[in-house]
């Protein structure tokens, strides 16, 4: 949609600037994309629960690099939300939002309530079952597997939606990137999934909508979470053990008093467990509770190229 700003003197045009359309229905939003599609152009979706910083821009950036079309919905998904979690109080800026995702070029954000995408009566879900969504988050004593329950669910329903070519995640949910791409698979959804790399602040915390949460000398101690992921990688392929990786980041957490949920090496795709370097990427990946924010962070150790660290 394009707005025309006219010169108010002259009321001649003086530049005009396409602004993100907004829908809040699903047939809103099919009606909007049936032309696209018919005339054969691409479309990209960028997937988020609103609050946006630089990290949810680079996939919009992305996006908008890659297709024709760009979509990005704004939905604070209620069923990927645990009894205890922070559903009620998860920061929400509707206005700035449209605002961001406008300046990077978003052509279509969709933002429905609720009963939109779960009218009375749903009762259908979709769920990845084994290791993948079972560890780390999934572990019925954290998030568990009804996290990624709710996630597939929504996720399946927007390509649904959508019908996208290109799907856009974030590396920073690395489980969650891991779990679509074997729903993709599994299922055949007929689309690319893209996972970019995480976006960081200066210091090196990974950027959420979460970090708001954090009082600012928690804040300063979150940096610890980046900071062991760093010195796991740097140490694990330095000794060439995952042990001794890991140890430098149980160090590094405690010199900042943080007490992990986990810190655990896993197969980057399968997530199934290893405890040395295998010669396939491997996920080294936290989770933390500092102050008010439940944090995760993490990083992939990928095989020295070349080098075939281990056969
Ligand atoms: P969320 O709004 O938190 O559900 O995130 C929407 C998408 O943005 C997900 O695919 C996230 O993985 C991705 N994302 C969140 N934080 C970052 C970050 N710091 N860098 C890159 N992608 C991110």
């Amino acid at each position: 949609m394009d707005l025309i700003i006219l010169d108010s003197f002259s009321g001649e045009t003086v530049t005009t600037m396409a602004v993100a359309r907004v829908v809040r229905t699903i047939g809103e939003l099919r009606a909007a994309l049936l032309p696209h599609r018919r005339a054969g152009r691409t479309i990209g979706l960028v997937p988020t629960m609103g609050f946006l910083h630089e990290g949810h821009v680079s996939l919009l950036h992305a996006a908008r690099a890659e297709n024709d079309v760009v979509v990005m919905s704004l939905f604070v998904n209620p069923t990927q939300f645990g009894p205890n979690e922070d559903l009620d109080r998860y920061p929400r800026d509707e206005g700035r939002d449209l605002r961001l995702a406008t300046e990077a070029g978003v052509d279509l954000v969709f933002a429905p309530e609720v009963a939109e995408l779960y009218p009375d009566g749903a009762a259908t879900a979709v769920e990845v079952g084994g290791e993948v969504t079972s560890v780390l988050d999934g572990d019925p004593g954290r998030r568990g597997p009804g996290h990624f329950r709710g996630v597939t669910t929504i996720v399946a329903k927007l390509f649904n939606i959508v019908g996208p070519d290109v799907a856009y995640f974030g590396q920073k949910d690395a489980q969650q990137a891991a779990v679509i791409k074997r729903m993709v698979r599994d299922l055949d959804f007929p689309l690319r999934v893209s996972v970019m790399p995480t976006v960081r602040e200066e210091d090196g915390l990974a950027m959420s909508s979460r970090n708001v949460y954090l009082e600012p000398d928690d804040r300063l101690r979150a940096v610890a979470l980046s900071r062991a992921l760093a010195a796991a990688e740097q140490q694990a392929l330095a000794l060439d053990s995952l042990e001794a990786g890991l140890s430098a980041a149980r160090i590094e957490l405690a010199a900042a008093a943080i007490e992990p949920e986990y810190l655990e090496a896993r197969d980057a795709e399968t997530l199934e467990p290893v405890a040395e370097l295998t010669g396939r990427p491997i996920l080294i990946a936290v989770a933390a509770r500092v102050g008010g924010a439940r944090l995760i962070d993490n990083v992939v150790i990928e095989p020295l190229a070349g080098l075939d660290n281990h056969e």
